[in-house]
């Protein structure tokens, strides 16, 4: 089986640190101080819940539209109507649901100081609690403690998924947390590395490893790679 941190270095050595999570349309390469305030945070959680099915680019433009609607607090957000919402996050498509969903999520951290306060609890307390809230999945609430929260959990996705079933870790159907605990099992808790790491996988599923016709041969994984040009 591929070795995890092998496979790290690899797409570290090749593609170099990705910056994310991106703020205001930023990437800085090996910035890992963000979040650095309620309001990066908030950018943060709020983008985890837009890019449900949708690609990258059509969540900033909705982030755009928030912000210039100065809706970019938790209070702010679980007032307006769901109706307004949707509209100023059109671009991100399923806007009914992910309108309801913010709003949700919204209302239910309102009980907390702030965000910071909600992300200093444990991660299993603050992930059961992001569970709860309606439309909020695994990939999510992850996301959230990853980026968010600076907890050193690994976030799946289906990116991860087809990567690691390729290389031979996995099947290509492979349960959620089971792919996660062999991250968990293979890697140190290190918020920064996980925080790379899924970032590269990323990157590697749009650069080579396509879901049809991979690009195996220019791929910083193909020495080492199970299935080469499925
Ligand atoms: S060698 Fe091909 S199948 Fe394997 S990870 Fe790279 S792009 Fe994907």
């Amino acid at each position: 089986m591929a070795d995890f941190k092998e496979v790290y270095y690899q797409l570290l050595d090749a593609f170099g640190p990705q910056g994310w999570w991106p703020i205001d349309g930023k990437y800085i390469a090996g910035d890992y101080s963000k979040p650095a305030s309620e309001s990066q945070m908030l950018e943060i959680c709020i983008g985890a819940i837009l890019t449900q099915n949708t690609n990258w680019s059509n969540v900033e433009k909705a982030l755009e539209g928030l912000k210039n609607a100065r809706l970019f607090t938790l209070k702010h957000l679980s007032a307006v109507s769901e109706k307004k919402l949707s509209a100023l996050i059109r671009s991100s498509g399923y806007f009914r649901q992910k309108a309801k969903k913010l709003k949700l999520f919204a209302a239910h951290l309102l009980k907390y100081d702030s965000l910071t306060s909600f992300f200093n609890h444990p991660t299993k307390v603050v992930r059961e609690e992001l569970l709860s809230i309606w439309g909020i999945g695994p990939e999510t609430a992850d996301s959230m403690l990853l980026y968010a929260g600076k907890h050193p959990i690994f976030v799946i996705d289906a990116y991860t998924k087809r990567i690691m079933s390729r290389i031979g870790v996995c099947e290509q159907d492979v349960d959620y947390h089971a792919l996660q605990g062999e991250f968990h099992k293979y890697l140190d808790a290190d918020v920064e590395k996980f925080n790379e790491f899924h970032a590269l996988l990323v990157e590697l599923a749009k650069r080579n490893c396509t879901k049809s016709n991979p690009s195996c041969s220019t791929c910083p994984l193909n020495q080492s790679c199970e299935r080469i040009g499925v």
